[in-house]
């Protein structure tokens, strides 16, 4: 999609630092991080939201989160522990309107969030 933020991270049109690439994601780190360690696993193909997922999506389901254990590895914080957060919608505090998962580390979360 030509107006979709992410989309066109994807394609290249648009800078990003890139801490991943696979088959079907991509991951970035965010630009205004919410901690230590704040990456963006965003897939390759446009989709709104997890609302959009369905059976098809299981290698994507899958990849988003091998990679997410991958990076956190890489980023040295699998055994301290992470966030794994998708927002959807308004409700969800989503702003980008491209399926992506948070990983979030490197300091404690805390819960309820806000
Ligand atoms: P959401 O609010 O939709 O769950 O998350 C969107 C995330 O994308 C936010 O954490 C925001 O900081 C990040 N973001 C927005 N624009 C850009 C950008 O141009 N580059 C990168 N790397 N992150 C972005
Ligand atoms: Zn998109």
């Amino acid at each position: 999609m030509a107006d979709c933020l992410f989309c066109r991270i994807v394609a290249g049109d648009i800078d990003a630092d890139i801490v991943r690439s696979g088959e079907l994601t991509v991951a970035i780190r965010d630009i205004n991080p919410q901690a230590p360690v704040h990456i963006l696993i965003i897939p390759k193909e446009h989709l709104a939201s997890a609302a959009d997922l369905t059976p098809a999506h299981g290698p994507l389901l899958v990849e988003l989160t091998t990679a997410a254990q991958w990076l956190a590895a890489s980023e040295g914080i699998a055994q301290s522990g992470y966030r794994l957060v998708s927002n959807v919608g308004r409700d969800g505090g989503q702003t980008v309107d491209h399926l992506h998962v948070h990983l979030l580390g490197g300091r404690q979360m805390r819960w309820p969030p806000g």
